[in-house]
């Protein structure tokens, strides 16, 4: 293994992708009971390149099996927390399969792998720590995307089974595999398996999971679409009161005035809007410039993105990798022609052959009022703005009802106050690049249609996972 606050060397990475470069992998339900799964279905590599395996999404049945063999986790508080602990342990040491699975099931370049795994492993962690001897909500589903396949899953997971749960997850149908790994690490490590139960699929075993009154909670991340189904099959057939813990998309901006440090700027927007090629759910989709350094900034803007590789996610010398599929790669498309119809594209690169590759774009518009939807890829949309312009810059990101994050690059001390007062998000950014969180110090999740908080990685997390009479929205928790 390696020790996760240094990066891997590169003699190590290069061993990981030599003895899994053509490994494949399964995922099948993993229940505590019989399993009788559909039928086989390939796993694709978002990069052109072999498929990481194969997947038996969950039956009908299967979802039967899964809730009548339910049980919540009864054993001790230290139990738990050790159990939590190893696997933190186990899932670091097995770095290189993870890159891997990561690299061929979900297009991850290798910066993305290393810090996924951190953060997986830092939930494990801090969870662990955060666990108490209240009695659990009982059987919890878990419901994750595909952009951070491994943190999110074992976040959400974590914090269920830390607090004692039964839980039921159900990984993205792009990404099982990693899920099976991370199952297997927390069985092998002593989860029960009827504490933990692995149900890959689609919507359809989503809905089933989440539309059961045996169900006590849900914790979804995705899109805020499904959120709202989510909400409503809930609401159809659980008991009143069951808790959706909802994190989801948004429409994230940035404001930068002609006071910032233009170099500081391009790179935070670079970093936000193209790792990862765009498909985080912090990432900035709309940059507001201040109009009299805008010629200036988009001009280093473009180069910058010009200077960006696109290729395998393996090699360092990558930038940008795949989106996820082609039904994303063609709406991320369709969204550019579109503007460039209208004659609103500053800068795009052409697409490499082969994989689902969406060439980065800089894109033109008046307002983030005529956003219309999240482009979840690597498309940065541009406004400008005159100072007198700020507050109604301010109301027109806050009127678009998502909250999820926000940058801003100024060096005028009142601007930092007078901005985040105003700005509805739950995490803002200042004179940084606008990525992610870090679990424990800074807690991450939105407001308004971004989320239903508590934000995960922080003290109010946990305990929304516990019966509800022992629900403590504000984070003060009586210990064990
Ligand atoms: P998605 O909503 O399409 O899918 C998310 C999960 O929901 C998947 O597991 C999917 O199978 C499942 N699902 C689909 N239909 C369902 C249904 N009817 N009932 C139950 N489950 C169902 O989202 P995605 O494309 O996988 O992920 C990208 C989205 O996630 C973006 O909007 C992004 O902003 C958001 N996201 C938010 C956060 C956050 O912390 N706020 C983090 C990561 C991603």
């Amino acid at each position: 293994g390696f020790d996760l606050a240094h990066s891997p060397t590169l003699a190590a990475i290069e061993e990981a992708r030599a003895l899994f470069a053509d490994a494949t992998w399964t995922a099948a339900p993993v229940l505590a009971g019989d399993v009788n799964p559909e039928a086989e279905e390939t796993v694709s590599n978002p990069t052109g390149g072999t498929s990481p395996g194969t997947v038996q999404p969950a039956s009908e049945a299967d979802v039967a099996t899964a809730l009548d063999n339910a049980a919540a986790w009864d054993a001790p508080l230290d139990t738990r927390r050790a159990t939590l602990l190893r696997a933190a342990d186990m899932l670091e040491e097995r770095y290189g399969e993870i890159f891997a699975i990561l690299a061929r099931e979900a297009g991850k370049g290798l910066p993305d792998c290393v810090a996924e795994l951190r953060e997986a492993v830092d939930f494990l962690r801090y969870y662990a720590g955060q666990a108490t001897n209240t009695p659990p909500a009982g059987i919890f589903t878990c419901i994750s995307p595909w952009n951070f396949p491994l943190a999110i899953f074992c976040g959400q997971v974590t914090a269920a089974l830390a607090a004692g749960n039964a839980v039921l997850a159900k990984p993205a149908e792009q990404t099982p595999l990693i899920a099976k790994l991370a199952v297997e690490v927390l069985h092998e490590a002593g989860v029960p398996r009827s504490a933990l139960q692995l149900l890959p699929g689609g919507g359809k075993v989503g809905a089933a999971l989440t539309g059961d009154a045996r169900i006590n909670g849900v914790a979804f991340t995705g899109s805020t679409a499904t959120a709202l189904h989510i909400r409503a099959n809930m609401a159809e057939h659980c008991a009143p009161g069951t808790p959706l813990i909802a994190e989801t998309g948004g429409l994230n901006a940035m404001i930068v005035d002609s006071t910032a440090l233009p170099e500081q700027a391009v790179q935070a927007i670079v970093e936000s809007a193209f790792q990862s090629a765009g498909q985080r759910c912090s990432a900035v989709r709309c940059l507001y410039v201040q109009e009299d350094i805008a010629e200036d900034l988009i001009r280093m803007l473009t180069g910058a993105m010009q200077a960006l590789n696109m290729g395998d996610p393996w090699h360092l010398s990558t930038d940008v990798g795949p989106v996820i599929d082609d039904t994303a790669r063609k709406g991320i498309v369709e969204h550019i022609e579109a503007a460039r119809a209208e004659g609103r594209v500053i800068a795009d690169l052409k697409a490499p052959e082969g994989g689902t590759f969406v060439g980065p774009a800089i894109l033109r518009v008046g307002s983030i009022s005529e956003m219309k939807r999240e482009i979840f890829g690597p498309v940065l949309h541009v406004a400008t703005f005159k100072s007198h312009e700020l507050d109604a810059v301010i109301d027109a990101i806050n009127a678009t009802g998502y909250g999820l994050t926000f940058g801003l690059h100024t060096r005028i001390d009142d601007r930092v106050q007078h901005v985040s007062e105003r700005i509805e998000a739950g995490n803002i950014y200042v004179n940084r690049n606008q990525i992610g969180a870090i679990v424990g110090s800074q807690p991450f999740g939105g407001e308004g249609l971004s989320g239903t908080g508590p934000k995960a990685g922080g003290p109010n997390y946990l305990p929304r996972f516990s019966a509800p009479d022992h629900q403590d929205a504000s984070g003060t928790w009586e210990s064990a």
